[in-house]
């Protein structure tokens, strides 16, 4: 009887493996099909916002898909599955035209935008972003690329040589979600970047836990002393934008402010004359 009941279980197993290969299938075949119409991809704009003037002086894109079946598909679920079928290419660069597009309209305005391993380490990708800054009338300097830490640990030259060429062209990096990964200062000697994004799991533990304010403190004066401008994501309450101000940080990207919105909202942000900066602060020029 438990030998019946050990292969029932293996056939069990079996039959959700096929089904979840199935809806893998599926779910590729249709991201390939929303890129293709466009019809269910948009593009949600997060507010980034100064923290002495607390006005927005920027925003990151981030990709939706309004699936016309199971509704909004988190990135972090579909960005893994355009990358192992090979479409990650494509979907990025859709992201920056699009990004390119409006931050054109909006010089002064950082527009941020997430890239993923797999583009950096295409040898065309430094010549396609060229091509989409000239194409949109994007100013360089206003472009900023995310890039995630273990870019830092992957040693190839690709990479690494795409990542210079942006820098000298005066396009900012960021580093985002630090502190999650193999976070090592020392790898910010090798690779310079213009801002690091503390992730969000130091900040929603900065009221409660001293730890998490003795290592944010830590990391802004240490990426200060790099002239590395400093972002904290995941902002919810003002008790954490409190604290973060008292650390030094530069920027200040969360809920508190506003989550994602969409392209005519965050124009209409950009728009507002009182929300104009003074003047252009720069990532790496740290007050
Ligand atoms: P990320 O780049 O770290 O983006 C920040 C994520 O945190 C976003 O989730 C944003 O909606 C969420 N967030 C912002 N403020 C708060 C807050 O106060 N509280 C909480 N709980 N969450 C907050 P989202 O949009 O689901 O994106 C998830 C990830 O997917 C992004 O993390 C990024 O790594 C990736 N992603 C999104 N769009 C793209 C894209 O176009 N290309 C690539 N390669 N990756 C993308
Ligand atoms: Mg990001
Ligand atoms: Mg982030
Ligand atoms: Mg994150």
């Amino acid at each position: 009887e438990a030998k019946a009941a050990g292969r029932n279980r293996a056939t069990v197993f079996e039959e959700h493996m096929n089904e979840l290969l199935q809806l893998q299938h599926t779910i590729e075949a249709e991201l390939r099909e929303a890129l293709e119409t466009r019809e269910h991809l948009s593009i949600g704009y997060q507010p980034l916002v100064d923290q002495k003037s607390r006005r927005v002086v920027g925003a990151e894109a981030l990709a939706r898909w309004n699936h016309p079946k199971y509704g909004q598909i988190s990135p972090a679920r579909f960005i893994p599955i355009a990358e192992t079928s090979g479409l990650i290419g494509r979907l990025g660069e859709h992201v920056l035209r699009r990004a390119c597009e409006l931050g054109a309209t909006a010089p002064g305005y950082t527009m941020a935008v997430n890239i993923s391993p797999m583009q950096l380490r295409s040898p065309d990708f430094a010549t396609r972003v060229f091509d989409i800054l000239h194409e949109t009338g994007m100013r360089t300097e206003d472009l900023e690329l995310e890039i995630t830490e273990s870019i830092l640990l992957d040693d190839e030259h690709i990479s690494s040589q795409n990542l210079l060429t942006f820098r000298a062209a005066g396009i900012h990096i960021a580093l985002d979600d630090f502190g999650t990964g193999y976070s090592s200062l020392s790898y910010l000697k090798r690779y310079p970047v213009d801002r690091i994004k503390i992730d969000r799991s130091f900040v929603s533990q900065l009221a409660t836990g001293h730890v998490s304010v003795a290592i944010t403190q830590a990391l802004v004066t240490l990426a200060h002393a790099m002239n590395i401008h400093v972002t904290a994501e995941g902002v919810e309450t003002a008790e954490q934008a409190r604290i973060l101000g008292e650390l030094g940080c530069n920027t200040l990207q969360g809920f508190l402010f506003s989550g994602a919105v969409d392209e005519a909202t965050i124009r209409a942000v950009f728009d507002q004359p009182d929300n104009l900066p003074q003047r252009r602060r720069r990532p790496g020029r740290v007050a």
